[in-house]
């Protein structure tokens, strides 16, 4: 966020302006009574006012002011809300306000984010891989952390367990259109060994669940046991409405294969 600042500044100082207020004005917009208080364009001025001089001159202070900012957030990590405040925008406070530094450019986001875990004692139930808890915000019994939507630059709040396993350390940027499950039975445990991605109902969408189905499994029963009696496809289908292939796609088990689990069917090889 701040080197793209850095990168708008340099190309040219006329586009300095433009941009800096409709990023603003995106802000207010989703933060109408906040925007003020908070004080958006603060860090912003202070990243262009105040480069990363300190490190450039010693390049060993980068490590040991991370080091300081983890201590301060693992020292009182319910002080900062997760849920109200980026993983930087928390580090670019502590880093501000208590440090008295400019944030290191070695410091990635996943750096902040493990500071917001305790490492647990490993248990036989995590064949020997420690939990790592999450000690952030928390919010209908979910970890939880804020991330900025890259486009509308706006305050997003998601599953730290699902931000963690789409965004590994040094990793490649994935997206889940599925919901995390903790194997280990912690559910403040954000360690991606023991997390699993799952369908949020595995059978919500499935068979006679499905929003368009059209009939039920004991209709589909019906069905197969008519076929199996000696009617054809296409007399099925005639009686109940529905396309010859929609018939033969379940008489051969490629379709409503829940409705006909165990069911032995009439084919052309005998039943199967
Ligand atoms: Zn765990």
């Amino acid at each position: 966020m701040v080197l793209r600042g850095w990168k708008k500044f340099f190309r040219s100082e006329k586009d300095t302006i433009a941009p800096a207020s409709t990023i603003g004005g995106a802000a207010e917009r989703a933060h109408p009574k906040k925007a003020s208080a908070q004080k958006d364009d603060k860090p912003k001025k202070r990243a262009l006012g105040r480069p990363r001089a300190p490190y450039r001159k010693e390049p060993h202070l980068e490590k040991q002011v991370i080091a300081d900012l983890s201590k301060k957030i693992r020292e009182k990590p319910k002080k900062f809300r997760t849920d109200r405040a980026t993983l930087f925008e928390i580090a670019d406070s502590v880093l501000s306000e208590e440090l008295k530094m400019p944030r290191p450019q070695k410091l990635k986001a996943h750096d902040v984010f493990t500071m917001f875990w305790t490492v647990r004692r490993p248990s036989k139930k995590t064949q020997g891989s420690p939990c790592h808890e999450w000690q952030g915000s928390v919010l209908k019994g979910a970890p939880v952390l804020t991330t900025l939507q890259s486009q509308a630059k706006r305050h997003v709040l998601v599953d730290a367990r699902k931000y963690i396993v789409e965004n590994p350390a040094g990793g490649k940027r994935r997206n889940f259109r599925t919901v995390p499950e903790n194997m280990c039975g912690n559910p403040f445990c954000v360690n991606t060994k023991h997390i699993r991605m799952v369908r949020k109902n595995p059978l919500s969408h499935q068979g006679e669940n499905h929003p368009r189905a059209k009939f039920s499994d004991s209709q589909i029963v019906r069905m197969v046991k008519e076929f199996n009696a000696g009617k054809s496809a296409k007399e099925v289908a005639e009686k109940w409405g529905i396309h010859t292939t929609y018939v033969k796609q379940i008489m051969e088990k490629k379709k409503r294969t829940e409705a006909t689990r165990g069911l032995k069917i009439r084919g052309r090889f005998g039943f199967k």
